[in-house]
Order: structure tokens, then C-alpha cells, then sequence
């Protein structure tokens, strides 16, 4: 089992964060979001 598809945690909040696609806003495939800040996970 591919051990790369474990979940971030959200930085801001602490929850574990989900594939963008099963967030509303489909625009970042891809990436990682937190339903709890609507934002992406990006540092830079
Ligand atoms: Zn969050």
C-alpha cells in the first residue's frame, strides 16, 4: 500500500485535512484542503 496517501494534518487547526476533490471547490486537484479553514495547504 502506497504510504504517500496518508492526509496532512491542517497546521491551523489540528484537523486532518482532505483531498481537494471532495471539497466543494474542485479547482485544486490534487491538493490537500481543511474543511475547517477552506484554505490549502500552502507554505509559499
Ligand atoms: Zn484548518
Amino acid at each position: 500500500m502506497p504510504d504517500d496517501e496518508r492526509p496532512p494534518i491542517c497546521a491551523r487547526c489540528g484537523v486532518t485535512m482532505v483531498p481537494a476533490a471532495l471539497s466543494a471547490d474542485e479547482a485544486h486537484g490534487g491538493d490537500w484542503v481543511c474543511l475547517e479553514c477552506e484554505e490549502l495547504d500552502e507554505d509559499e
